[in-house]
């Protein structure tokens, strides 16, 4: 079976920062992958490559065996890669139902089908008791849970979650962690990029982590925090694992 996945020799620059250098990894179906490195190594802008928010400067992305390099963010959202942002940028004016509708019109044309769909998504992140809220009534938790209800209203087979834990209570972190962990059994492949690194390294099935935009190891999370490269890339950052 070819790999859902394939990011190979991957490489993007801004300026003179190489932000993304030559990075290659495959993910199979099924699979929950953790993508893990300090500030500033470039896990966003890798996620913005494979999701077509931005073109790499060299290298190849290929999504189920297919070349989709270069390709635009709604035509790799229609095959099925969508991702959630660091920074949740909702439609603030609009309300919670109505910010969801807006990625489920991709597979339901219909304002009921839309609708529909939307409310399934958003019982399913737990969000349903505030569809009819504006999303600017909503805390930094239900922000989060808006995100990844906006990114799965997609129905994608891969889906990039963009430190969707930053600021949740460890309550919230916990229910998130589990929520995720069960996605890849739902048909859903996920990476994940997280900061609360021990809620990744317990649901991830493997990870990759990368440093000023280098891959430097992958493996199982348990080979990864006793690999002295992983730790040392960690020094001065705060590596919670326990
Ligand atoms: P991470 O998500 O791992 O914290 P980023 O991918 O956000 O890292 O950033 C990697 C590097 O690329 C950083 O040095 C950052 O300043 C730089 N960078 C990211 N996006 C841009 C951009 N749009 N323009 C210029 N530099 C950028
Ligand atoms: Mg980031």
């Amino acid at each position: 079976m070819s790999a859902l996945l394939e990011v190979r020799n991957v490489s993007r620059s801004f300026r003179t920062t190489m932000a993304v250098n030559d990075v290659s990894f495959a993910v199979q179906p099924g699979e929950l992958l953790g993508l893990i490195g300090p500030n500033g190594a470039g896990k966003s802008t890798l996620f913005n490559l494979i999701a077509g928010v931005l073109p790499p400067s060299s290298g190849q992305i290929l999504f189920e065996g297919k070349p989709v390099t270069g390709w635009k963010a709604h035509d790799m959202a229609r095959i099925g890669v969508a991702r959630t942002f660091q920074i949740p940028k909702p439609y603030r004016q609009l309300s919670v139902i109505e910010n969801v509708m807006l990625s489920a019109f991709l597979r339901e044309k219909s304002i009921a089908g839309s609708r529909k769909l939307a409310e399934a998504t958003l019982a399913d992140v737990g969000l349903a008791d505030y569809a009819g809220s504006p999303a600017s009534a909503l805390t930094v938790g239900l922000l989060k849970r808006l995100e990844v209800a906006r990114a799965l209203a997609m129905r994608p087979k891969l889906v990039l979650f963009d430190e969707i834990m930053a600021g949740l209570t460890p309550t919230e972190v916990g229910a998130m962690t589990k929520f995720v962990a069960e996605l890849p059994v739902r048909g859903i492949t996920v990476i994940w990029v997280e900061h609360v690194l021990y809620a990744i390294m317990k649901t991830a099935t493997r990870m990759v982590v990368i440093n000023r935009g280098k891959q430097i190891a992958e493996g199982t999370p348990a080979v990864m925090a006793r690999d002295p490269a992983v730790v040392k890339a960690y020094l001065g950052e705060e590596m919670i694992l326990a």
